[in-house]
């Protein structure tokens, strides 16, 4: 058996109609990579090797009676474990739900199982995703495989690390703020945030329901895009998604972007953000500006409020939901006298602190007497800042800032002080609260080696567009500027 050191989508498919490699093999070869790094990378919480070789063996099946092969076949994948998967635990990173074990599928997981994905196992993040680092993990932090030292970002981190790592070939991870965007440019590959609606959230274990949304890493464009094939479209499980049909993405991700007016926001390039990432963002402008596209100067006042916005919104959608980790439902259960006793024990040494911060943040935000200032305000900022998108999409075709302020930070320097951390988010959130899709690409590496992102912004159901730009940034050389 030959191993490719890195494989795509579209490398396992030859590969395997080849039968250079049986998908067991493939398989076997991804387990035994995990096993190796994983122990330091702490990406993985947990492996599911009987239900990924059930499928890697009806898919060797397939192949000896020289049937078709669906679009991601013998792909070796892992989905985040805020996800819901049938017999395999799914934790959220988090006690409280530290043996639960859902009782069916994501639609998003069953989808890619159905297109050939193998389903490796469950991957680390931030308890209910929340966090910008994964440390917030009631498991323990990820390392970033660039710079063990240092975050791979959050809270999608383990299925960032995942990928960059090469222990699987794509993965899913979820956003709500920007939990795929900023993970994956901290760890150097593309990650997308559909449109809301795009991706059924059905399965999802809810943060903030109106935000939530799972989108793909990978370590191309092309391989991002070819995911996203599989698990957009219109679910019946899900009524927030959305019934708009789903372009062929690969056919159209060659597309040219020469002419397309690309915005660039003020407000995105004020001060706060690294010099290295400055630099190597206006390099990446440059790059974009070599390939034909016209860049557009754009004002979208309402962005300083987004973090304050977002925080509200997020924190009080949260406390909601978490509502039903109880002790009676699913999880943890921790004896009490009385009723109370038991909610409050359970929930007490179920939730972790920033999990509980959040709580109450939402609870209070949510009270009588605070409801309007603060909630009904904050959805009302909500919608003057979707309108800044809607209205730069009336003069360009895409909107271009950085990922993230910083590059990967040192594990520990930022857990000290909340404040910080969620400022970290500062460029995603925006487009969050908006419901655009958004992908983060690799934009050059800061002179310690730590990967930056660009992102791209695309209007409503643009992913198309978000795709030709990234992938013509990708094939120009934008992971090196
Ligand atoms: N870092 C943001 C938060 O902590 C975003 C998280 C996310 O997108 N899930 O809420």
């Amino acid at each position: 058996m030959t191993v490719a050191a890195q494989w795509t989508v579209e490398s396992v498919r030859a590969a395997l109609k080849a039968k250079k490699v049986s998908a067991r093999e493939l398989t076997g070869e991804f387990y035994a990579r995990i096993e190796k790094q994983n122990p330091r990378l702490n990406a993985f919480l947990a492996l599911s090797p009987e239900r990924a070789y059930a499928q890697a063996d009806s898919l060797d099946a397939r192949i000896a009676r020289g049937e078709p092969l669906p679009p991601l076949a013998g792909v070796p994948a892992a989905i985040k474990d805020v996800i819901s998967t049938r017999g395999v635990r799914s934790t959220c990173g988090s006690r409280i739900l530290e043996n639960y074990v859902p009782p069916y599928d994501a639609t998003a997981v069953e989808r890619l199982e159905r297109a050939g994905a193998i389903l490796l196992g469950k991957t680390n993040c931030d308890e209910f995703a929340m966090g910008s680092s994964t440390e917030n993990s009631a498991y323990g932090p990820v390392r970033n495989p660039v710079a063990p030292d240092r975050v791979p970002g959050g809270s999608s981190g383990g299925s960032a690390a995942a990928v960059a790592a090469g222990l699987a070939v794509a993965t899913l991870g979820t956003d709500t703020g920007g939990s795929i965007r900023q993970p994956g440019a901290l760890c150097g590959i593309p990650a997308i945030m559909p449109t809301y609606g795009r991706v059924s959230r059905y399965g999802l274990i809810a943060f903030a329901s109106s935000l939530d949304r799972i989108g793909p890493f990978a370590c191309s464009v092309r391989d991002a895009a070819a995911v996203m094939a599989v698990i957009a479209g219109r679910d019946p499980s899900d009524s927030t998604s959305a019934e708009v049909p789903v372009p062929n993405y690969l056919a159209e991700i060659e597309a040219p972007v020469k002419g397309l007016r690309v915005g660039i926001p003020r407000e995105y390039f004020a001060e706060g953000m690294d010099p290295a990432v400055r630099q190597k963002v206006e390099a990446g402008i440059e790059l974009l500006k070599r390939l034909g596209c016209q860049p557009v100067d754009l004002r979208m006042p309402h962005t300083d409020y987004a973090i304050a916005t977002y925080y509200i919104i997020a924190t009080a959608e949260a406390s909601s939901n978490l509502a039903r980790y109880d002790g009676v439902r699913y999880g943890l259960r921790v004896a009490g006298a009385t009723l109370l006793e038991m909610y409050k024990k359970t929930r007490g040494r179920g939730f972790g602190p920033e999990v509980k911060r959040r709580i109450m943040l939402g609870t209070y935000a949510l009270s009588t007497g605070y409801y309007e200032a603060y909630y009904l305000k904050a959805q009302r900022v909500r919608t003057l800042i979707a309108r800044d998108f809607s209205e730069a999409f009336t003069r360009v075709d895409a909107i271009v800032t950085p990922t993230s302020p910083i590059p990967a930070f040192k594990l520990g320097e930022r857990t000290a002080d909340p404040l910080q951390m969620y400022l970290a988010d500062i460029y995603t959130v925006t487009g969050s609260l908006a419901g655009v899709p958004g992908i983060s690409v690799p934009c050059g590496k800061t002179a310690e080696g730590l990967p930056v992102g660009l992102q791209i912004f695309g209007p409503p159901f643009g992913e198309v567009r978000v795709l030709q730009l990234a992938y013509a940034f990708e094939q120009a050389g934008g992971g090196n500027v």
